[in-house]
């Protein structure tokens, strides 16, 4: 059994720590912030290949009750609200489970809760600071003085990862994308019935004059919305209080014909703007007893819709590598069967190609939202798509992202591969 010290408890962090028990190792989660962050985030949707991944750590049922199923994503143009495509979020698992949208708050909790019920501890206010590792063990330093010994340790800490500058001091800073993120939630009684327009399970985006956004309803009848306004040199929105962020968003919808405006302004809460990274590649994603998941080894823009089930896909790969590993068996940097070497090494190999392919994915995906010709790009749009819908394998086109299963007792990675998509230079989304 190995002891392991997981940083960070973000979704790639506990169901790290999950996968790790059920390959019977002991893991421990270290997290910087004095509590859990629920709230921070607002909310995501889960693919459905991230629901695959939670049924092997025994959660997709439970999961699948949580948030409201969103299957279905149709685009607009703002300026005419004229319909342009539409697409499946994934389509549906062979048992008929879709993607969903769920708040942060809601999948921590689930993930939390098992961690507990499993004995998994959890452990607030240790900012790792630095690691010092040994051929016998590593030592994770905290912030606070304190610190702890294990046999692995495994950075799940997020796009700013410590852990990944340990492991290759050269590794390259994230790469922006010029937009920011906000949305909110507008309770049910808050607007006339029908004011939102859409299907339940459709996620409306909208391509507006002046911002790329996107709406749905849930079946209480409350109004989930998120946007991306540009990020400008010249302004800062996320200084802005709460009135004047209303204002400023409502300017950047009000020309379009939607009902978005009437949205943000019932919305009580709105999400501070900030802004948008990815993380295209790094060197390296293990090295000795040091190992990456989650965004720490591979950010893909929110646009790809898939972080959170990237981060569920490692945490299942990894454990599924380390099983039967003994802490005694040799020196982690050894390759032979049943060390730590050799585990990390068939994660990474396993993990690396289908993740960048997913985050240059991402990038594409936020390509026309940074574009201000709205217009053009989407009378391309719908001439490939047109093209699309007559060719008998557009679904198929998405299966490598969505058909993607782990199965945790094949020694053979499974799924599809990835296809290998030409990388947009630093800064080349528009
Ligand atoms: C606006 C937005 C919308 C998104 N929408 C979607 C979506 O619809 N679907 C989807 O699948 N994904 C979405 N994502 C992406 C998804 O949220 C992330 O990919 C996913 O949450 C990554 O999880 P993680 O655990 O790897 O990292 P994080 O969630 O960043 O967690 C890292 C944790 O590590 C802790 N930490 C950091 N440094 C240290 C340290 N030194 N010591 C100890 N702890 C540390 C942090 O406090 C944090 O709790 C979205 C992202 C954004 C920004």
């Amino acid at each position: 059994m190995l002891q392991c010290l997981v940083i960070g408890s973000g979704v790639s962090g506990l169901a790290t720590a999950l996968s790790l028990h059920k390959a019977g190792h002991a893991a421990v989660v270290f997290e910087a912030y004095g509590g859990p962050s629920d709230g921070v985030g607002g909310f995501l949707t889960l693919a459905v290949n991230g629901f695959d991944a939670l049924e092997t750590l025994g959660l997709k049922e439970t999961a699948a009750e949580l948030g409201f199923s969103t299957p279905r994503m149709s685009m607009y143009l703002g300026s005419t609200g004229r319909h342009l495509i539409d697409f499946e979020y994934g389509g549906a698992l062979p048992d008929g489970t879709t993607a969903r949208t769920l708040t942060r708050s809601e999948l921590y909790g689930l993930l939390r809760t098992e961690a507990s019920r499993r004995g998994i501890r959890i452990e607030y206010g240790k900012r790792l600071s630095t690691v010092t590792e040994t051929p016998d063990g590593v030592t994770a330093v905290f912030d606070d003085g304190t610190s702890t010994g294990g046999d692995l340790l495994i950075g799940a800490d997020g796009l700013r990862s410590a852990v990944r500058t340990l492991i290759e001091p050269r590794s390259p800073s994230p790469r922006s994308i010029p937009l920011l993120n906000t949305g909110g939630i507008v309770p049910a009684p808050s607007l006339p019935p029908g004011t939102a327009d859409t299907a339940p399970g459709q996620m409306k985006m909208i391509f507006g004059k002046r911002c790329f956004y996107c709406y749905m309803q849930d079946p209480e009848g409350r109004i989930w919305w998120f946007a991306n306004p540009l990020q400008q040199a010249t302004e800062d929105p996320s200084q802005l209080g709460p009135g004047e962020l209303k204002d400023w968003l409502t300017g950047l919808v009000a020309a379009d014909r939607t009902p978005m405006a009437s949205i943000i302004s019932a919305t009580p809460d709105i999400i501070r703007p900030y802004s948008t990274f990815d993380f295209p590649s790094i060197p390296r994603w293990h090295r000795g007893r040091m190992v990456l998941v989650g965004d720490a080894a591979h950010a893909a823009s929110p646009s790809s819709g898939q972080g959170a089930s990237m981060a569920i896909e490692d945490a299942v790969t990894l454990g599924r590598a380390l099983q039967g590993v003994d802490a005694n068996a040799a020196n982690a940097n050894t390759v032979g069967t049943g060390t730590i070497g050799a585990a990390l090494m068939r994660y990474e190999a396993e993990r690396r190609g289908r993740a960048e392919a997913v985050v240059e994915w991402g990038r594409r995906n936020a390509a026309p939202k940074v574009r201000g010709q709205f217009k053009r790009v989407f009378e391309d749009l719908i001439l490939k798509a047109v093209f699309r819908s007559l060719s008998r394998k557009a679904a198929k086109d998405f299966d490598w992202l969505y058909r993607h299963h782990i199965d945790w007792e094949s020694k053979d990675s499974a799924g599809f591969e990835a296809p290998v998509l030409p990388r947009a230079g630093t800064g080349d989304v528009a």
